[in-house]
């Protein structure tokens, strides 16, 4: 549809920065910048609390917690999450890491939240900072404005109205739906890297004892893998993220009895699940790795899956977004405060968002491959290299924690077990291709 320029439509009103979405990036960043003294206006087309998948949070969150502000109220929802267990259908035994064993000791421990409860947190904490936080009201338009004067945001109300922003500077924080990327064609698909997730929340599902009982658990199944997280009020988020060509197999079968025969093909899960019972409907999102081919342009910046999005395994979503956050405000005040120092806080700013994805990708590639799965179930710490796993895994890969070399070791002692074992490695590069294939062709992931 042919909008008239915003340009021609009456302004409703001005501010320094206009952030499309208020998930955990958006909110983030809206407080951050409110703090800092910014006129701030946070549009999210949702009311919240709301629901949005995405449970399990990192240790490397809980510094961004206190530094927001918010870390009692996460605290106060949280599910404590020590660790992370893997269970493989190809080792006869399962393999459990712990936080506190990563290099850096401060950061032993996560929780697993109810992100309705969460998001809810965060946006309010914004709201509190002093940002305008406006729900119900969803970004239509946006036209960035000549000579670098700014952008008009155009955005409508649930009941109809339309308000219409002028902004020095606009975050796009929508995430998947990455509003400026599908405007700007900007968005690429990750063909390395299809997979679609099916996912509910259950009651009575069976929880490990004391401290462990909030780990995670990832059971590897021969079309994929599933989450296991357990939640503070008792419910267990349970996902399955399989490759395409599994998901053309529903045929006629509801989103509900496919997730429950895939459950069924997983005998240490359908073993958790024996007494629990489905609390939510099924839920399904398809084929969704991408990045966008830039983060930031003339007055704006691209935030958490608004700029890129990669597969959950990690649990690395809510920390890459809190923390693109985290650095987008330092560059958004830089900007607005002095215009000659922009382009390299700009700079800095495309570097970092580059960071997160690199690092976990290398793993998700190579995650159902089984020389990486002999090396995640019999991790061994020559020269720190399972500390320095654990650190990526709890997320630490942004600060000054010496992982690269043991990651370099990682990496080389993975890549001399694959050629030891050719054949295998020879087998799963090519099952590997031919479970990506057909990734845009499957519809059975909508229901
Ligand atoms: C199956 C699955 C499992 C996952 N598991 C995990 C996990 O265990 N741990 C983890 O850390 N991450 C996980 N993730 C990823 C995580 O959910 C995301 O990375 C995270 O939510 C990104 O935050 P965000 O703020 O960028 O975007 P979002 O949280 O998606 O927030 C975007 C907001 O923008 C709003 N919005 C969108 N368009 C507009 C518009 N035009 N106008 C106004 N508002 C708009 C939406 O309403 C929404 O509130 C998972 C994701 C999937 C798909």
């Amino acid at each position: 549809m042919k909008h008239p320029p915003l340009t021609s439509l009456g302004l409703s009103s001005a501010c320094d920065v206009a952030i499309i979405g208020g998930g955990p990036a958006g909110s983030t960043a809206a407080a951050l910048l409110a703090e800092r003294g910014h006129r701030v206006i946070l549009f999210d087309k949702a009311r919240h609390p709301r629901f949005h998948i995405g449970e399990s949070l990192l240790p490397a969150n809980m510094p961004l917690f206190e530094k927001l502000g918010v870390a009692d109220a996460v605290k106060a929802i949280g599910m404590e999450k020590w660790g992370a267990e893997f269970v493989s259908p190809w080792h006869d035994h399962t393999q459990s890491f712990e936080f506190a064993e990563a290099m850096d000791k401060s950061m032993p421990m996560a929780y697993q939240v109810r992100r309705a409860e969460f998001d809810e947190i965060l946006i309010r904490n914004a709201s509190r900072k002093n940002a305008r936080v406006v729900e119900g009201c969803q970004v239509q338009d946006v036209e960035f404005l000549p000579d670098n004067a700014g952008v008009l945001v155009q955005a409508r109300h649930d009941d109809g109205s339309a308000e219409t922003v002028r902004a020095r500077f606009l975050l796009d924080a929508s995430g998947r739906d990455t509003f400026l990327a599908n405007r700007f064609k900007a968005k690429r698909r990750n063909k390395k890297h299809a997979s679609a997730a099916i996912y509910a929340h259950f009651a009575g599902a069976e929880r490990h004892p004391g401290k462990a009982a909030g780990n995670i658990t990832i059971f590897w199944f021969d079309h994929g893998w599933f989450w296991f997280i357990p939640l503070a009020d008792g419910a267990t988020s349970v996902g399955a993220v399989t490759w395409p060509y599994y998901l053309k197999t529903r045929g006629e079968r509801s989103l509900e009895q496919f997730f429950n025969q895939t459950i069924a093909q997983c005998a240490p899960l359908s073993e958790r699940l024996r007494h629990a019972r489905l609390i939510s409907p099924v839920e399904a999102t398809g084929n969704y790795s991408y990045v966008c081919d830039r983060s930031h342009g003339n007055n704006y910046l691209l935030l958490g899956d608004a700029y890129a999005f990669i597969d959950p395994v990690f649990s690395s979503g809510v920390m890459l977004a809190m923390q693109s956050a985290f650095v987008g405000a330092d560059t958004v005040d830089t900007c607005l405060r002095d215009p000659r120092k922009a382009a390299k806080a700009l700079r800095k700013f495309d570097a970092t968002m580059r960071i997160g994805p690199k690092a976990f990708s290398w793993f998700i590639y190579r995650v159902t491959n089984p020389t990486m799965r002999d090396m995640f179930m019999g991790p061994r710490n020559i020269f720190r290299v399972k500390e320095a796993l654990l650190s990526v895994l709890a997320g630490d890969i942004f600060g000054t924690t010496p992982i690269r070399g043991p990651l370099l070791l990682f990496k080389a002692l993975y890549y001399g077990t694959s050629l030891l074992n050719f054949r295998r490695t020879v087998q799963a590069w090519k099952m590997r291709k031919h479970n990506i294939q057909g990734a845009d062709t499957t519809g059975a992931a909508a229901d």
